[in-house]
């Protein structure tokens, strides 16, 4: 009997839901604005009514549960949502057993950087020894990491906040509560923020302005959180990702030569990988499957695994490399 996830992944600005069989094919796929979620009063049952329609249309025996990719901070045993920013009220709800309990199937959730990390590494046969870390340049400055092919949530749950690290001298408020982290100084919600005092579309920034200071000064700060993640971790390869890479003119050498100068030499200066996320539109959903497969435990249980090695060599060959 074939059998079946469904999947929702949770962004700013679009909710995306999947039904993925066991060999992670995407059966069936939609995408909506969040918009629908911010403005509903009651945020579980309208949750609840478009899981729903998705176990109907399989059949609910054949649906092995439920798994949520949510941009929210959410606490260690990934069961409560204690905060979403970009999604109007999605705060402090109990939102595992909310689901399970509305429609009898198993729910697991994980923020939507691990999920992406997990997808990415499964597609690009990423290395599952040592740490992969993954950076998102989006509208905030997302964080993930695996450490031997397993996401690294921390002792509380709240691992791999890069955006939020401290900058000396820096004070301007940051959306997590905190003065003067460094996505203040490195986002995507900067950039818009650039953009509209230089009057032109956000997506543009960097083929119309790539040399105004302000706009350079961002990407400075990308390449410093992205360097202080390879001298603290010395990662294997950092995935990099996110919508403001995609952007025309994205200065992507000189953000790379900005991080290769401030790390050390010879190590880690001399070894870094850097890889690039795919930007697929189902990788949510996919990173999301693959999460639940991994977390039931249910047969097959390869998937994150290391790739072999024949004659001495790994069979990873990075999209891009940069050394
Ligand atoms: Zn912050």
């Amino acid at each position: 009997m074939p059998k079946y996830y469904v999947c929702l992944e949770l962004g700013g600005t679009h909710l995306r839901l999947g039904i993925v069989d066991e060999q992670m094919n995407v059966i069936q796929f939609n995408r909506q604005p969040t918009r629908g979620l911010s403005e509903a009063a009651d945020k579980v049952a309208y949750l609840v009514a478009l899981l729903r329609s998705m176990v109907d249309h399989v059949g609910r025996a054949h649906v092995n549960g439920i798994s949520l990719a949510l941009a929210s901070l959410m606490d260690r045993e990934r069961s409560m949502v204690y905060s979403s920013p970009m999604v109007s009220g999605f705060d402090n709800i109990p939102l595992r057993n909310s689901l399970a309990t509305a429609l009898g199937l198993p729910v697991v959730m994980e923020k939507d950087v691990n999920i992406l990390l997990l997808y990415e590494m499964h597609k690009q046969k990423l290395p599952m020894e040592g740490i992969v870390a993954g950076v998102f340049m989006g509208t905030g400055l997302g964080n993930a990491m695996c450490i031997d092919g397993r996401i690294y949530t921390g002792f509380s749950g709240a691992a791999c906040e890069l955006g939020h690290i401290p900058i000396a001298g820096l004070s301007e408020p940051c959306g997590c509560g905190k003065l003067g982290c460094i996505e203040r100084k490195a986002s995507g919600h900067l950039l818009a923020e650039l953009a509209m005092q230089l009057h032109c579309h956000v997506s543009e920034i960097f083929l119309r302005h790539g040399q105004d200071v302000r706009v350079m000064d961002v990407v400075h700060h990308f390449a410093i959180a992205i360097a202080t993640e390879i001298t603290i971790v010395d990662p294997v390869c950092i995935l990099l990702g996110g919508g403001v890479l995609a952007m025309p003119s994205f200065p992507m050498e000189s953000m790379l030569q900005q991080v290769r100068d401030n790390v050390r030499t010879p190590y880690p200066r001399s070894t870094i990988r850097f890889a690039y996320a795919s930007g697929d539109c189902e990788a949510g959903v996919i990173g999301a499957a693959l999460h639940a497969k991994r977390v039931w435990g249910i047969e097959g249980e390869t998937i994150l695994q290391s790739p072999p090695a024949q004659g001495g060599k790994t069979l990873w060959e990075p999209p891009m490399l940069h050394v």
